[in-house]
C-alpha cells in the first residue's frame, strides 16, 4: 500500500470526530496544528466522495485512488496505485490521454472533460473528468488529480433524448407514413432493438405488419415471409392483440421457454422462435385519439441484451409519438384519397363545378367549368383565380343575361347569393360563346356549405350546359304555338256548325235526342278549346308574350260568375260560395277568372267521392284571399313542391285514371305572379285539398 493511501484511510478513520469542529474553525487560517488537522479533513472528504478522486504523477502513474474510483473502475487502490492511469484507458483514446498530459505539464486544467474511460472488467464507463496539476512549495508542478464522475445514465438520458428528437424530427418531416416509419426503423436497429416491428389493426380486426426491421436485410425478407405464414391471431390472450385491446403496453425483461411454447401455435413455429433466438421484448400501443389503432414491438434476440422498466418508459413514449403523427398520416393519406376520387369523379361529370370560399374567389374548378367560363383548363381558371384581376379580365369577355334578357353582373350570379346564405339558388344564364360568338344558355346551380358554426364556409356551383336543351324548347314550343293555331281554326268552324245545327233541329222540332247529342259535341268541343288555348298559353308565357289586359274588377262577383258558369257544368258537386270582399282587384279580370276555372275543375276533378267544392274569398294583411276547397284524393308533402311546375303530374298509380296535361296549376300560377300574387296548396293525403291565391290589393282599399 502506497504512502498516501495508508494516509487516506487514516484520515477516513478520524473524519467523524472532525464533524463536530466548527465551521469557523475550519475556514480560519492554517496555522501548524490546524494545517494537519485540515489535511486529515480533506482526507476525510476524498475517502467518502462519491465521485472518484485520483492522484497521478505527471508521468501518469496512479498515486492515490479513493474508494469512489475503485468503484467506478473495478480496481482497488491496492491493485492500481504505482500502475499507470492508462490501465483505464481505452486503446482508442490513448493519445487523448497524451494531450492531457502535456496540457497539465503546462500547467493547465481541464474542466469537465467528458470522455470514455475502461473498467477493470473491460466494459466502457461514460466519465466527466477534471484534471488540476498539483504544485510543490516552489510551484514546480509535480502531478495531477483527478475527478472523475459516472455520467453513464446522464448520458444514456441525453442519448434518448436525441433519439425522441430524431424520431421527432423524422415524424413532422412527411405525412407519408410508410416513409416514415422504415425511417425511424433504421433509428431503432440496431441502437433500442435487434427486430423491431410496427403492425396496424385494419376495420376488419386484422393485424397488417407494416414495419418490418432488422440489420440483415435478408433476415427481413425471412421475418416477413415468417409473418405470413404465421399472421397474428386477432384473439391471442397476450402480445400485439393484446396490448392493442387493453392500450397497455407489455414488457417481458426475459423470454423463457415456457412463453414461447405458450404462444406457438404448432411445433413448427415454436422451432422458428427458438430460431430467432428472443431473448427479451417490449410492445407498446400506438394510440391517437384515445384509439389503440396498432403497435411496436422492440425484440432483443442475438445481441443478448435485456429490456427493463426505463427501456419500457422510454418506448412508450415513443409508440405515444410516432401513434399521433402516423394517426394524423393516415388521417391525411385518407383525406387525399377521397380528394383524389372527389377530384376524379369531378372531371368526369358532364357539369361544370366550381367552389368558391366564403371571400368568393375560386378554389376549386373542373374542366368543364373552366371551359364555360372561358378558360383553357381548369389549371388555367384557379391560376387566374389567384390573380382578381386577371380573373375578372376574362370573365368580362362573357355577357351575361338572365332569362329575360337582363344583363348579369358577377355579383348577381347564384355562387354570391350562395355565400350569402341563400340555399337552393338557380339562375338561368345566356352568354355569348368567346370563341364561337354563339348564344349559349347555362343553368347554374349554387348551394351554401356551412361550417360548425353556422357560418357559410363555401359554395358550391353546378354549371349545366342548356344551349341544346333550349333550341329543343323553343322549336317545341314554336310548333306547338303553330299546332294550337292550325287546330283551332277547325274547331271554330266546327262550333259554328253546331250551333247552326242546333237552331235548325229546334226550329223544325225535333227529338230531344238528336239536341243532346248536339249539346254533348258542343262540351266536347268547348273543352278541346280550353286543352289547346292552354297550350298556346304556356307556349306564349315561355316567351313572355302572353297578354294581359289590366283594369279594377270587382273580385265577388267574378268568382260569383265563375261558380255559377261552372256549376252548370257539373251535376255531381255543389260548388258553395262562402264570404266577401267587397274589393275591386287590379288586373286581368279574364285571367283571373282563368285561375279560378283551373282550380275549380281541378277540384271537381280530383275528389270523384265527394259532393261539394267550398270557394271562399276573404281580406288579410292587404291582400284578396281566394280559396278552394275540396274532399278529394289530396297531395302529399312531396308532390305539392312540384304541382306548379310545366307538365308536372302526380304520378302515382291510382292517379293514372285522371286526365289532363299538367299544365293548369302552371298557368295559374305564372298568372297570378304576373298580377304580384302568390299561390299554394295545403293537403294531406286524402284529405282533400285547399288551394289559395293570394292578390294585392291597391292601397286605398287596404
Ligand atoms: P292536370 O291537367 O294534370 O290536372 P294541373 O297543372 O292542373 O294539371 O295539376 C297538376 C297536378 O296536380 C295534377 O296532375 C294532379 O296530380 C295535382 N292536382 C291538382 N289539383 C289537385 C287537387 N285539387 N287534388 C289533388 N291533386 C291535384
Amino acid at each position: 500500500m502506497s504512502q498516501n493511501t495508508s494516509r487516506d484511510l487514516h484520515a477516513h478513520s478520524q473524519a467523524t470526530s472532525l464533524e463536530n469542529s466548527s465551521l469557523e474553525e475550519r475556514e480560519h487560517g492554517v496555522d501548524q496544528p490546524q494545517e494537519a488537522l485540515y489535511r486529515l479533513y480533506l482526507a476525510a472528504i476524498i475517502e467518502s466522495s462519491d465521485d472518484a478522486i485520483i492522484g497521478k504523477t505527471l508521468d501518469g502513474i496512479v498515486t492515490s485512488w479513493n474508494p469512489a474510483a475503485e468503484r467506478l473502475y473495478g480496481y482497488t487502490a491496492q491493485e492500481i496505485v504505482g500502475k499507470p492511469i492508462a490501465t483505464i484507458v481505452p486503446n482508442e483514446l490513448r493519445d487523448d490521454l497524451a494531450v492531457i498530459m502535456q496540457q497539465l505539464k503546462e500547467g493547465k486544467k481541464i474542466d469537465h472533460h467528458e470522455t470514455i474511460r475502461m473498467r477493470k472488467d473491460g466494459t466502457h464507463v461514460n466519465v466527466s473528468v477534471t484534471i488540476s496539476p498539483i504544485k510543490n512549495a516552489s510551484e514546480k508542478i509535480i502531478g495531477a488529480s483527478t475527478i472523475a464522475r459516472d455520467i453513464t445514465a446522464q448520458k444514456k438520458a441525453e442519448e434518448r433524448e436525441q433519439f425522441l428528437s430524431e424520431v421527432s424530427k423524422v415524424l413532422a418531416s412527411t405525412l407519408d407514413y410508410q416513409t416514415t416509419l422504415s425511417h425511424i426503423a433504421r433509428l431503432v436497429v440496431p441502437h433500442l432493438a435487434d427486430w423491431f416491428t410496427v403492425d396496424l389493426i385494419d376495420a376488419e380486426g386484422q393485424f397488417n405488419l407494416v414495419e418490418i426491421a432488422h440489420k440483415d436485410p435478408t433476415k427481413v425478407q425471412w421475418g416477413k415471409e415468417l409473418r405470413k405464414r404465421y399472421p397474428i391471431d386477432p384473439h391471442a390472450p397476450s402480445g400485439v392483440p393484446q396490448v392493442v385491446r387493453t392500450g397497455k403496453a407489455e414488457l417481458h425483461p426475459v423470454v423463457t421457454d415456457e412463453m414461447l411454447a405458450k404462444t406457438a401455435r404448432t411445433e413448427e413455429e415454436l422451432a422458428l422462435y427458438h430460431q430467432v433466438g428472443l431473448t427479451s421484448v417490449i410492445i407498446v400501443p400506438l394510440i391517437a385519439r384515445g384509439n389503440a389503432f396498432g403497435a411496436l414491438t422492440f425484440i432483443y434476440t442475438e445481441s443478448g441484451k435485456n429490456y427493463n422498466a426505463k427501456d419500457l418508459a422510454f418506448t412508450e413514449e415513443m409508440g405515444h409519438r410516432i401513434g399521433i403523427a402516423l394517426d394524423n398520416a393516415i388521417l391525411y393519406r385518407q383525406v387525399q384519397q377521397s380528394r383524389d376520387e372527389l377530384h376524379a369523379i369531378l372531371q368526369n361529370v358532364a357539369d361544370g363545378i366550381t367552389v368558391q370560399d366564403a371571400q368568393g374567389t375560386l378554389i376549386y374548378a373542373n374542366d368543364i367549368a373552366a371551359q364555360l367560363s372561358g378558360f383553357s383548363s381548369a389549371e388555367a381558371m384557379l391560376a387566374a383565380a389567384i390573380d382578381n384581376r386577371i380573373f375578372s379580365e376574362v370573365l368580362s369577355k362573357v355577357e351575361m343575361k338572365d332569362e329575360l334578357g337582363n344583363s348579369l353582373s358577377h355579383d348577381q350570379l347564384p355562387g354570391r347569393r350562395a355565400l350569402e346564405g341563400q340555399k337552393n339558388v338557380q339562375a338561368f344564364i345566356q352568354y355569348n360563346d368567346t370563341v364561337t360568338g354563339q348564344t349559349r344558355w347555362s343553368l347554374v346551380k349554387a348551394e351554401p356549405i356551412f361550417d360548425e358554426y353556422g357560418q357559410v364556409h363555401f359554395a358550391v356551383n353546378v354549371i349545366t350546359d342548356i344551349t341544346e336543351e333550349r333550341a329543343f324548347e323553343q322549336r317545341k314550343d314554336e310548333f306547338i304555338r303553330m299546332a294550337s293555331h292550325e287546330l283551332k281554326t277547325p274547331i271554330t268552324a266546327l262550333k259554328g256548325f253546331t250551333s247552326l245545327l242546333q237552331r235548325r233541329l229546334i226550329k223544325q222540332g225535333d227529338d230531344e235526342t238528336s239536341l243532346s247529342f248536339l249539346a254533348r259535341m258542343d262540351a266536347q268541343l268547348d273543352r278541346l278549346t280550353k286543352l289547346i288555348s292552354d297550350l298556346l298559353d304556356v307556349s306564349k308565357m315561355q316567351v313572355g308574350k302572353l297578354d294581359y289586359r289590366e283594369e279594377d274588377f270587382d273580385l265577388d262577383a267574378l268568382v260569383q260568375e265563375t261558380i255559377e258558369t261552372l256549376q252548370g257544368m257539373t251535376q255531381t258537386h255543389h260548388l258553395q260560395f262562402a264570404g266577401q270582399t267587397n274589393v275591386q282587384v287590379f288586373g286581368d279580370r279574364d285571367r283571373i277568372g282563368q285561375v279560378l276555372i283551373n282550380l275549380l275543375t281541378n277540384a271537381i276533378k280530383y275528389s270523384p267521392q265527394a259532393d261539394k267544392v267550398i270557394v271562399c274569398v276573404s281580406t288579410d294583411q292587404g291582400q284578396a284571399i281566394l280559396s278552394v276547397q275540396d274532399f278529394g284524393i289530396g297531395i302529399v308533402g312531396f308532390h305539392q313542391e312540384h304541382i306548379f311546375e310545366r307538365f308536372y303530374q302526380v304520378a302515382e298509380p291510382a292517379e293514372k285514371t285522371y286526365p289532363g296535361l299538367g299544365i293548369g296549376l302552371y298557368i295559374s300560377k305564372e298568372i297570378v305572379r304576373r298580377h304580384d300574387g302568390k299561390v299554394w296548396v295545403e293537403s294531406q293525403k286524402g284529405q282533400g285539398a285547399t288551394f289559395y291565391v293570394s292578390l294585392p290589393l291597391r292601397s286605398e282599399q287596404k
